[in-house]
């Protein structure tokens, strides 16, 4: 997806695609040149738990490194590694829904409403298959995402993480197979000291997940508010900003999760009626209302949809992320304290602006945190506790074109890391682990906080000789040699 982590960035060593048509072969043809950098020469096709327990063996053997790979999404490169056998769980794709799941060793008492899902599930088979059962699930925005891999491990946000929790919040079980090679079912009534490190302590370092089952909610209507201008209209940024901040702790409590883009809002709640949620959005809609005259981008809506299916797809599957870019990213959890009162709103005002500016691509604010959501002692997940009182994920992209000169990709991260650093001196250090900083400074109290140490002693019991080791994943080792690529 990202196109430097299949490219040792180190040595240049790589195997350009055309984002824009990844079928043409014109980028690495004559006098180009097609090299194996950063992706597995080796792949095994999990189909089953016997496949996984053979690698572990086979690598406890040869010394050969081991990855995990689902979709390859990743944005910190944690899915390749040179030289490396991978293990690839995309085609382990199946679905099915029990309106009484039990989890395996619980007592019938403990049954809901569940769905489970082969690791290789992605987004948008997901989201069908609730919408085909009269479902709600909790899913994040890009359709090719695997909902049952790294998502979900490393946290799982998305537009109703408001009021429906993260994806960690919501699992019920997972069936893994750890580097000692136990097939093992992780839940609430057996092994659930590993059950609450994969409710994220992140993939690729417990074992390899086959399937997880994740609560499923009835289906729900959905109030839906947008409003955008042109993205050219850069004068109006800071007055939405204004507005957005002003307004977005209301919006919070009122169950809104959502996208802000410079130029642009989309919401959506289960928590009000309709007349409710044009109200309640009326400061956003008049602001953007009054760039009319002089831009012809506006656009203001406000519908009622009978569903998290409906709102995905009109709203979320069309604006799909380009494959093969060279993209980074850095990113903040923003608590409500930044928006508390006019000083810390004018700071988070001004820290957004700067970010902007010197993010080459952009800057997305994901209200996508489990707001009303609450994990009281971090007692269900291992996510870091900051995702609990905060309102936004805010997320600083950059990036670069092609093939780029070492220095010059050194100075996209140095570059994306600097614009993330003026939301860094106005919040706690808390970031999202799946969509951070590849050089997320003291990462560790970023992505756990004080979960991290419980973390790492589970990781010690289930992986004691270290087998899977990725960047800044729990138990990372700086020094392996399968981080030489990283620049
Ligand atoms: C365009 C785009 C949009 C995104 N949108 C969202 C969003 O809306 N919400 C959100 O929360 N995140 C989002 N993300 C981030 C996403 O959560 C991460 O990229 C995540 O790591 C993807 O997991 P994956 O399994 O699909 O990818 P992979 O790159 O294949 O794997 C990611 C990590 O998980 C491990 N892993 C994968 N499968 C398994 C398995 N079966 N067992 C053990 N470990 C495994 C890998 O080893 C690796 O460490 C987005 C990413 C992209 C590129």
């Amino acid at each position: 997806m990202n196109t430097q982590w299949g490219s040792c960035q180190a040595t240049s060593q790589s195997c350009l695609i055309d984002g824009f048509n990844t079928s043409d072969p014109a980028p690495s043809d004559p006098p180009n040149v097609c090299e194996q950098g950063s992706v597995s020469p080796f792949y095994i096709d999990v189909q089953c738990a016997s496949d996984v327990q053979n690698a572990f063996a086979f690598s406890k053997k040869t010394g050969v490194p081991l990855v995990v790979k689902n979709t390859g999404h990743d944005y910190k490169g944690r899915s390749s590694t040179p030289g490396s056998l991978a293990l690839w769980t995309h085609n382990l794709q199946s679905l099915s829904y029990n309106a009484s799941f039990v989890p395996a060793g619980c007592p019938a008492s403990h049954a809901k409403p569940g769905v489970t899902m082969g690791a290789g599930s992605i987004i948008t088979n997901i989201v069908a298959f609730a919408e085909a059962n009269n479902i709600t699930l909790v899913t994040g925005a890009e359709t090719t995402v695997g909902a049952s891999g790294g998502w979900v491990m490393g946290g799982g946000h998305g537009a109703l993480s408001n009021t429906l929790g993260l994806g960690v919040d919501r699992v019920l079980e997972f069936k893994i197979v750890t580097p000692t090679g136990r097939f093992l079912t992780a839940n609430e009534c057996q092994n659930s000291d590993l059950f609450w490190a994969l409710r994220g302590g992140g993939g690729g370092t417990f074992g390899v997940v086959l399937e997880s089952t994740t609560l499923a909610s009835p289906k729900m209507t959905l109030q839906v508010a947008f409003a955008a201008f042109s993205r050219t209209n850069t004068n109006a940024t800071r007055g939405f900003y204004e507005v957005v901040v002003d307004n977005s702790v209301r919006w919070a409590e009122q169950g809104f999760g959502g996208y802000i883009e410079p130029f642009q809002a989309l919401y959506v709640t289960p928590k009000l009626n309709s007349s409710e949620a044009a109200a309640t959005m009326q400061p956003l809609f008049d602001y953007v209302s009054a760039l009319a005259p002089n831009d012809t981008g506006v656009q203001i809506l406000s519908v009622e949809l009978p569903s998290y299916g409906a709102f995905f797809t009109n709203f979320i599957a069309g604006s799909g992320a380009p494959v093969g870019e060279n993209a980074v990213v850095a990113s903040r959890l923003i608590p409500a304290a930044n928006f508390a009162d006019a000083a810390g709103r004018a700071a988070l005002v001004a820290a957004l602006l700067q970010t902007l500016a010197h993010a080459s691509f952009d800057l997305s604010l994901l209200a996508t945190t489990p707001y009303n959501v609450p994990d009281a002692g971090s007692a269900r997940t291992s996510v870091t506790p900051a995702w609990r009182g905060a309102v936004w994920h805010a997320i600083a992209e950059g990036g670069w074109d092609g093939a780029a000169p070492v220095d010059a990709e050194r100075a996209a991260y140095n570059g994306t890391s600097g614009a993330a650093d003026y939301l860094r001196a106005i919040t706690p250090d808390a970031a999202y682990q799946n969509e951070a900083d590849v050089h997320e400074p003291n990462h560790e109290v970023s992505f756990w906080g004080s979960n991290y140490a419980r973390l790492l002693q589970i990781k010690k019991k289930y992986d004691p000789e270290n087998v899977l080791t990725c960047w800044h994943c729990v138990g990372y080792d700086p020094q392996s040699p399968r981080f030489s690529c990283y620049v």
